[in-house]
């Protein structure tokens, strides 16, 4: 049933699954739409932004649009965020820091201050740890935060081994598809360097923890890494047609962001998800223990 007079927003990345709207007008990052009464309507309303920070992170504004209410991730550079959450009318609930690096958690204690300035409710700092700047929130595997709105719920996972504090966030609304905001732990075709952890902790994170959501949550990592990634995961697992195929589709638009990807697409075309699964990665290794193919991949990635 058609709904008069109403405007729905939707987020670029969910479009495409939803067939019967009609398009009225694009504007900024995300497209207007006048929408048919569907079942999908009610989860037209999680929108996820990201933002570029220092030279290849990224910062996201997860926001409610029912609500107004919003979270932020590693917003380690407050200033290119918070005309965004002004112009909106964006209420902040949650900054999710995912781990204690400078990178990531720097900027807490500065977007804490901007907020008070603004006159601004203060947020919960949420980390995996008391070295994250600002923590106020110390968050367990497993964990749910309080929703956004009704209907944004999120899941804390606790996936250490890049640092031992990281968390990674798994963020759903009913009728979208999940998205999870990975830092440094799964990036896209890749994972993060093992500095406080081993490659036993890395394979829980990758394949139970992170490998067994839902395949079509998005995955929304913290760096841009993407094309080395795939042209390392091309060096070491040749005949992978997925890789090639989505390694000569980056380079074909090398300045368009990669995110996001899909806990599906990864366990496709991530050496790092794959240790368990490919003859190619584990005759590289010289082992088919999984966890002996991660150690000795993450070896020939550090010289990569
Ligand atoms: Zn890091």
């Amino acid at each position: 049933m058609f709904v008069a007079g109403r405007i729905y927003q939707v987020s670029v990345s969910s479009i495409l699954r939803f067939s019967k709207l009609i398009h009225l007008e694009s504007s900024g990052h995300h497209c207007q739409y006048r929408n048919f009464q569907t079942s999908s309507l009610k989860g037209a309303k999680m929108i996820i932004q990201h933002f570029n920070a220092w030279s290849d992170n990224y910062m996201y504004v997860i926001h409610d649009e029912d609500s107004k209410e919003s979270a932020v991730v590693d917003p380690v550079e407050p200033k290119k965020i918070l005309p965004y959450l002004r112009e909106r009318g964006l209420s902040l609930k949650y900054i999710l820091t995912t781990h204690s690096h400078a990178d990531h958690a720097g900027g807490n204690s500065l977007l804490l201050q901007l907020l008070q300035a603004d006159g601004a409710p203060k947020p919960q700092v949420c980390g995996g740890g008391s070295k994250v700047q600002s923590v106020s929130r110390l968050v367990s595997h497993n964990e749910s935060l309080e929703p956004l709105g009704s209907a944004i719920s999120i899941r804390c996972l606790h996936t250490p081994c890049h640092t031992q504090d990281h968390i990674c966030y798994l963020v759903e609304r009913p009728g979208h598809s999940p998205a999870v905001f990975t830092g440094d732990t799964l990036f896209i075709a890749g994972c993060g360097r093992f500095f406080e952890g081993s490659p036993e902790q890395m394979c829980a994170n990758l394949l139970d923890t992170l490998g067994r959501l839902a395949p079509d949550t998005r995955v929304y990592c913290g760096h841009e890494y993407t094309r080395k990634n795939l042209q390392f995961a091309a060096s070491v697992e040749p005949d992978n047609a997925d890789v090639r195929a989505k390694l000569e589709r980056c380079l074909a638009s090398p300045d368009s962001p990669t995110i996001p990807s899909t806990i599906g697409e990864e366990l496709l075309t991530n050496p790092f998800m794959r240790v368990g699964e490919s003859a190619a990665l584990q005759r590289c290794a010289g082992s088919s223990d999984p966890v002996k193919v991660m150690a000795a991949l993450r070896k020939q990635k550090d010289s990569f």
